[in-house]
């Protein structure tokens, strides 16, 4: 059982009063406790001041807790030097939050604890506390699996999931849609991306600040329309939706009249989501999800922060020709303690980028004026793998729609007119998101028809086969490693059609070596992982099954696709002789056999042959 309990659910300022005693009146703080009894805290708005007493009167307990903050918004830490058991001995607390790039959460949380606001300073809390910066990725607390996205919000904000068991809450505050222009039936990307993080949810609780029509007047204030809320909850088929960050002026008949608007809308629609205004003091249980557990690998890295350091003092390149534009955006970049090189002459930032690559590049997209759209592709398209994966944020009073845009995830689009905090919020985001511990593989040039020889294979979700396994085992032993793979690289995924030495079926594309040696259509040896700057941060380095030593060697279709690999790993440096590597091929050659005579009756049976 998961237990939910709502301590604050009002936005941006506490309200107490006649009007707002029944949803109640103070600002952001949610209690999670997991099945085992694990207690999370999101956020510490001004509930976390009653959260703290009823936690102190509690006789059981393991004195031990972790607070997600989701930014540093006042309305989300003022309860924070209230919440009685940070000053208790005996209490330890871990304490998660974006990292900024030029300042640490501990030393933000510090800020409003300095003497001018408040008597006591963080140093004097009682507790044990340890501070963790967040980035986009996962972490685990005991049993609980959180996954970590940036919120579309003023300050860097990150939202989080949790995944506990079968269940699963989203806690998404504070974030406003990144589009919702009336009349246009197709949700932005972006959006699309963000119903995913909700997707298949058991209760998220989400901001729902104002409403659409109040939202027209509020575009950029970094708060949802309800009406979006619902939107995205019902595409993504969430179970439970939870409205909060109330605004301040709503009163409670107000907040009854929209959450019954929301029921005949969701009536009129056929959906069965439950969906209420969260209370003060109201606890949500959730037992055992009847949905599926859903996909999470995308995020399977990391999402402890060792980077901000290393971005500090990066150097942005921005090109933009509008003087005001260009001032703002260089005031956001060095307030963030980057370097920039302005510049006005399109060519001049492409030279200057080939010349000395940045850590993110800004400019204009005007056309017929300024085409930044085209540049920023000549640059990608160039070839210099220092400028494959920087971001490039493309300027512009629309987003152009662009064919590969669904492929390229490091260019943006910051649409006019912005204010600075937003431009700053969203700069951190791009860098912190891009600053890539480790190198992915490139796409295949000829994607599209690798996947339909893998698809046609008919293999993908086999069970193992003696004819793949006795292979493996025999390159194990050969080669004296504890793990041998056949690999096939799909979509979004690598699948093991056959596992010596390793129990999963599957990882993340993104962390896949293969997935290199299937883009390079040759094999890849890494003798040690550590010393070399692509694997070196990679998950399945610094993570199981500590990867130091790879081996791949590319398996191919008879239509000349590179499908994956044979492939050896060691979690100690290793070094093949030319021998050896001879052997593997040959081993390589009997999987393609086997392949290709899968591939053989697959036809057959599609041919209708016996
Ligand atoms: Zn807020
Ligand atoms: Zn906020």
């Amino acid at each position: 059982m998961v237990r939910v309990q709502f301590w604050g659910t009002r936005g941006s300022l506490a309200k107490s009063g006649k009007a707002t005693h029944r949803y109640g009146g103070n600002t952001s703080c949610v209690q999670v406790t997991s099945p085992n009894g694990s207690l999370v805290i999101l956020d510490c708005g001004t509930g976390a001041h009653d959260l703290g007493q009823h936690l102190l009167g509690e006789t059981q307990g393991s004195k031990r807790g972790s607070i997600l903050f989701s930014h540093t918004h006042w309305d989300h830490i003022q309860g924070f030097p209230f919440f009685a058991p940070l000053f208790v001995r005996g209490w330890h607390w871990d304490i998660y939050g974006p990292a900024g790039l030029g300042r640490s959460l501990r030393q933000a949380l510090s800020g409003q604890m300095e003497s001018t606001y408040f008597p006591v300073t963080l140093e004097d809390m009682g507790s044990s506390i340890r501070f963790h910066d967040l980035v986009e990725g996962s972490f685990e607390i005991d049993d609980i699996r959180i996954s970590t996205r940036y919120l579309n919000h003023p300050s860097l904000t990150l939202g989080y999931r949790m995944e506990m068991g079968r269940a699963s809450v989203v806690y998404a505050c504070d974030h406003e849609p990144y589009s919702r222009s009336s009349g246009d039936n197709s949700v932005h990307r972006l959006d699309r991306r963000h119903a995913q993080f909700l997707a298949g949810a058991d209760l998220v609780i989400h901001d729902a600040q104002f409403t659409d029509s109040e939202y027209v007047r509020r575009k950029g204030w970094g708060h949802s329309p309800v009406e979006y809320v619902s939107e995205m909850c019902q595409r993504a088929g969430v179970r439970r939706m939870a409205l909060s960050h109330h605004d301040p002026g709503r009163t409670d008949d107000e907040l009854d009249r929209i959450v019954a608007a929301v029921q005949v809308d969701l009536n009129t629609k056929g959906s069965t989501m439950e969906a209420f205004a969260a209370a003060d003091g109201q606890v949500v249980e959730i037992k055992a999800a009847t949905n599926a557990i859903p996909d999470a690998r995308s995020e399977s890295f990391s999402a402890h922060t060792s980077v901000a350091p290393a971005l500090k003092e990066a150097k942005v390149i921005i090109g933009v020709s509008d003087p005001k534009l260009a001032t703002l955006l260089e005031e956001a970049a060095r307030g963030e303690g980057l370097q920039v090189d302005q510049t006005t002459d399109v060519d001049g930032l492409e030279q200057m980028a080939v010349l000395n690559p940045p850590a993110l590049i800004i400019l204009e997209d005007n056309p017929p004026t300024t085409d930044g759209l085209s540049i920023s592709r000549r640059l990608r398209a160039a070839g210099d793998l220092r400028l494959k994966d920087v971001p490039m944020v493309l300027v512009g009073n629309r987003e152009r729609s662009s064919s590969d845009a669904a492929n390229d995830r490091s260019t943006h689009w910051l649409i006019t007119p912005f204010s600075s905090q937003y431009a700053r919020a969203q700069i951190q985001a791009w860098l912190l998101r891009s600053a890539s511990r480790w190198v992915r593989a490139a796409m295949p040039p000829d994607e599209e028809q690798r996947l339909g020889a893998l698809h046609g294979l008919s293999i993908l979700d086999t069970q193992p086969e003696e004819r793949f396994d006795r292979i493996t085992r025999l390159a194990a032993e050969i080669a004296e490693v504890p793990i041998a793979l056949v690999s096939l690289v799909d979509e979004n995924r690598q699948w093991f059609k056959s596992a010596v030495g390793l129990d999963a079926k599957e990882t993340s594309r993104e962390v896949s070596f293969c997935a290199h040696s299937v883009s390079n259509r040759s094999p890849l040896i890494v003798q040690d992982t550590l010393s070399d700057e692509r694997f070196a941060d990679n998950p399945l380095v610094v993570g199981g099954p500590r990867i130091r030593f790879y081996a791949g060697f590319p398996l191919f279709h008879p239509s000349g696709s590179c499908l994956g690999t044979l492939c050896l790993i060691d979690t100690r440096p290793r070094h093949f002789s030319c021998a050896t590597i001879q052997q593997f091929e040959h081993l390589k050659g009997l999987i393609q056999q086997e392949l290709n005579s899968h591939w053989q009756a697959a036809l057959d049976g599609a041919n209708g042959g016996d």
